[in-house]
């Protein structure tokens, strides 16, 4: 052992965050002073500390919560790459809306076991929406398996004892399941609110579900938002080809860029059929040309063609290609990920800088792409023209 290995390094601070004390961190949501909706605060960022993170706590004036998740970030490690002492927490935490008094504080412990107080939260939670929402689902939660109606706070279907989890108020037909905004991705956020309007008349004070809502920016007291993980504005967590409603149920059904990440989309479609009332219309937009892409898993593409056999015995009044998905959407998004996903920097340049024209070649027996050959495994899976299994029985 020489010297320099028994030298203990001052702790130097890396360049990323916001500085208190010691302590570095930087919050992902909630932004001060916005205005939160749903059922809970949700609360993701970092903190880096030079003695290294033991756990992060919430403080309220109504309670402590604990974080639900930790994880390492890639963002971060690559921020934080050059430093002796690269460590980090990220953290992510609810904060359900009957414990949140308009603030709450951040407290970290050291793995030296000294509790520090590094963000003071000041967002607002609307809950108003959500619980309107709620309240209308009780009315019309069943047991997926049987059909039975479903109380508020029961552990288990009366009928045939399948469990029913509760997290806060919102029930869960697929057990505890740890938010996608725990796994510190980026959640893509769908303005649906600006997609429906032109499909389905949204004032005519009917009750609709959004089936696979994700984390729309904006929710309604009329509109129900069935997810398979809990995001702060969801009423339910159920799957999709197993919806917790009799049939019959809704005016109208939007299923927005969702089933190509539904394994069964027979099911699917077949069961939001079910859950609609006669005369009611459902807007239903899939993925053609879309490469591999998210949350959580992406299973099957449909064409226009394949859309229709979905749901097929369904008066369809209309089909075809919406503004938000024409070819340019599909091009930008090709080259993009092309371009992104080059492990060789020559290349990725080389590529940059050729006209469509250079990409195209003679259009015959000149194919330029082909000789572009450094992309990661990722992007290839991600932009592959088809795929294959080897199988035997
Ligand atoms: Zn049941």
């Amino acid at each position: 052992m020489n010297e320099s290995d028994n030298q203990v390094l001052p702790p130097e601070i890396p360049q990323a965050g916001r500085q208190v004390g010691d302590m570095q961190y930087f919050i992902e949501f909630p932004k001060a002073g916005l205005l939160c909706t749903g059922s809970f605060v949700a609360v993701r960022g970092w903190v880096w500390h030079p003695k290294g993170i033991e756990t992060v706590e919430c403080r309220t004036s109504r309670g402590r919560i604990p974080t639900k998740t930790r994880f390492g970030r890639a963002d971060v490690f690559k921020a934080l790459s050059e430093h002796p002492r690269a460590f980090h927490t990220g953290f992510y935490l609810e904060i359900e809306h009957d414990i949140w008094a308009s603030g709450a504080e951040l407290w970290a412990e050291s793995c030296e076991g000294e509790w520090a107080r590094f963000h003071t939260l000041d967002a607002d939670l609307d809950d108003g929406s959500f619980g309107r929402a709620q309240k209308r689902l009780l009315e019309i939660l069943v047991c997926p398996s049987c059909y039975r109606s479903i109380d508020f706070h029961i552990p288990a279907c009366a009928g045939c004892g399948r469990p029913v989890e509760w997290m806060g108020d919102v029930p869960s037909f697929l057990g505890p399941r740890p938010s996608p905004l725990a796994r510190g991705e980026q959640v893509s956020r769908h303005p649906v609110m600006e997609i429906i309007p032109e499909y389905l008349d949204l004032d005519s004070g009917g009750l609709f579900l959004d089936a696979g809502a994700g984390w729309p920016p904006d929710s309604r007291p009329d509109i129900i938002q069935v997810e398979i993980e809990r995001f702060p504005s969801t009423n339910v967590v159920a799957d999709g080809a197993e919806l917790p409603f009799r049939p019959e149920t809704f005016d109208g059904i939007i299923s927005h860029a969702v089933m190509e990440h539904v394994k069964d989309p027979f099911g699917y479609a077949a069961d939001l059929v079910r859950v609609l009332k006669p005369g009611g219309k459902f807007i239903c937009h899939s993925a053609f040309l879309q490469p591999l892409h998210g949350y959580p898993y992406h299973y099957f593409n449909t064409t226009l063609e394949g859309l229709k056999v979905l749901f097929e015995g369904v008066k369809i009044l209309d089909a075809g290609v919406s503004k938000f998905q024409l070819p340019w959407v599909t091009l930008e998004w090709i080259l993009r990920s092309y371009c992104a996903g080059f492990t060789d920097s020559d290349e990725k340049e080389r590529f940059k800088n050729m006209k469509v024209g250079d990409l195209l070649g003679d259009m015959d027996e000149d194919r330029p792409l082909r000789q572009f050959q450094s992309l990661t495994e990722e992007t290839t899976l991600e932009l592959a023209a088809g795929v294959y299994i080897l199988g035997e029985r």
